[in-house]
């Protein structure tokens, strides 16, 4: 199953990152948290599948992706830099593991927002945000998707993590076992994992010294 799409939008949300909006099609269904593989509909790229995760509302008349863009590796990211409104997509079906199941601390490494960006936007459509926590990882400042976005919706329950600079009131470092376990609370029971593997693999080592149980960890690696 597969779908030419239209780009009807393109934006920048960082210095590396882009937001593509595209045509949806009748009846395309998702589940927040879940991705597609895409194509280039051109020569030399419609066979180069590459996955992004939908970060448009189930009620959008259209569909989004977040998409950080890696110019040195010359591939998919790098060609989508020149792309245009109006430019065609190949779009493939859902699929994917996160979902959501329950208050928790969601903790995501760069790229690794979007599965939580789609979840976090569907619940604050349906005003439960609650006590729901995110952990953000990232280099610097400047790397940090929708970082107003996500202080206006969760407020103190936002935490960024800043490996490669040191600011105020920015938690410095990789993501430890001591800043999950300040972050954490009886009532926020899950932990959503989702970013490059060796982040996810520091994070599981954490959860696992914690005593958190694999039946409550939920995560995807990109
Ligand atoms: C389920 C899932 C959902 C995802 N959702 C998103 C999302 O919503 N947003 C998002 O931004 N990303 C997401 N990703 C990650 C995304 O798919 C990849 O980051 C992206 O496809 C990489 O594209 P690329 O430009 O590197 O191109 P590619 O065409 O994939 O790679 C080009 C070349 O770069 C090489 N390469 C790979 N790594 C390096 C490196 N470190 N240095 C140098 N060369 C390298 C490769 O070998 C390849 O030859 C998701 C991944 C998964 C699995």
């Amino acid at each position: 199953m597969s779908f030419i799409v239209k780009i009807t939008k393109i934006e920048h949300l960082t210095h590396d990152v882009l937001k593509i909006q595209f045509e949806k099609p009748e009846g395309y269904l998702f589940r927040p948290g879940q991705a597609a593989d895409i194509s280039l509909n051109k020569t030399d790229w419609y066979k180069k599948k590459n996955c992004f995760t939908f970060t448009s509302l189930l009620s959008d008349p259209y569909l989004e992706f977040v998409i950080k863009t890696y110019p040195s590796h010359q591939g998919f990211t790098n060609e989508l830099l020149t792309a245009k409104v109006g430019d065609e997509l190949i779009l493939y079906k859902p699929f994917g593991d996160i979902q959501y199941k329950g208050e928790g601390v969601f903790i995501a490494g760069g790229a690794g927002i979007t599965p939580f960006l789609s979840i976090l936007k569907e619940l604050q459509a349906e005003n439960k945000v609650g006590n729901n926590k995110l952990l953000f990882a990232n280099k610097t400042k400047s790397d940090i998707i929708l970082e107003d976005y996500f202080q206006t919706l969760l407020g103190k329950n936002f935490v960024n993590i800043l490996s490669d600079e040191n600011l105020e009131s920015y938690e410095h470092g990789f993501i430890s076992a001591d800043i999950i376990n300040k972050n954490t609370e009886d009532q926020l029971k899950y932990y959503y994992l989702c970013g490059p593997k060796p982040m996810m693999d520091a994070v599981e080592r954490h959860l696992s010294t914690l005593g958190v149980e694999k039946d409550f960890i939920v995560k995807e690696g990109f």
